[in-house]
């Protein structure tokens, strides 16, 4: 059920399409708890002059969390030649800080997606606990099936093009889509680049987390393609598991700043 949700919401994305004169290249859900989920990458986006693969999904599931949890959403919709994961600024960066202040939103949630090839399904980065407390972000991974293991416990990447061996050892009975990273050296969350992350903690001065999932854990169904030659599935407790965990995390989000809200209004 859920996955058949999320292949029909992830139908309507267009990876490869530059939107049409007149529509904008993202689109916004509006919510009613203020908290705010971000797929900057969901379809092709260039960076430096090239095209970067769509990260498969990762629309498809914020859209799915904001119908579930009430949440805001704002997810790229079409190719765009904007990377609002990179550049300081852009037309995704101002929408964010629209929503922001006409909803008085307490966090942002910015999903990305990584390939299988770092043995993780979940990274989490808090720009090493700068954005926010990771022990806020970790219990609702947990909570739902996830093992939080330190980088130096993972087998080292496979190295080169993520092969179909690569792709296809996650889904062995180790669970290695269960592993969940927090500031892995090589996704921290925005202390190198301009991130989605660091424009909300910085120039917004809210809190946030970058979550990058594995293929394994988000991908429903990829047919092949010019990049990518062959079918891809993901594992279906993998993306239970993670999309119930990001539904964790938005509703303690989601209570804790109204928590807040009420405690500053008390006084
Ligand atoms: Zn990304």
């Amino acid at each position: 059920m859920l996955l058949e949700q999320l292949k029909h919401l992830d139908k309507h994305f267009k990876y490869r399409q530059m939107a049409p004169a007149g529509r904008n290249w993202f689109d916004v859900l509006s919510g009613s708890i203020p908290v705010l989920v971000s797929a900057p990458h969901a379809c092709m986006h260039l960076r430096d002059d090239h095209y970067k693969l769509p990260e498969e999904y990762t629309g498809a599931i914020a859209q799915f969390l904001a119908k579930t949890c009430e949440c805001h959403s704002i997810a790229a919709h079409f190719q765009s030649d904007e990377d609002p994961n990179w550049q300081s600024d852009g037309e995704y960066k101002q929408t964010i800080a629209d929503i922001v202040s006409t909803h008085n939103i307490k966090w942002v949630i910015d999903l990305h997606g990584m390939t299988n090839r770092y043995h993780m399904g979940v990274a989490i980065g808090t720009m090493n606990g700068k954005s926010c407390n990771p022990s806020s972000v970790v219990p609702a991974f947990t909570n739902a099936g996830f093992t939080l293991v330190s980088v130096d416990s993972l087998p080292p990447r496979y190295e080169g093009a993520p092969s179909r061996e690569a792709q296809m050892n996650m889904h062995g009975n180790n669970h290695l889509w269960r592993n969940l990273v927090v500031d892995h050296p090589r996704f921290t969350g925005g202390l190198i680049s301009q991130t989605v992350t660091r424009y909300a903690t910085e120039q917004l001065g809210i809190r946030a987390a970058q979550i990058e999932l594995a293929s394994i854990n988000r991908v429903v169904h990829s047919s092949a393609n010019d990049e990518w030659p062959y079918e891809y599935m993901g594992d279906e407790a993998a993306i239970q598991s993670t999309v119930q965990a990001l539904q964790n995390l938005i509703i303690s989000a989601g209570d804790d700043s109204l928590k807040t809200i009420r405690k500053i209004h008390d006084e």
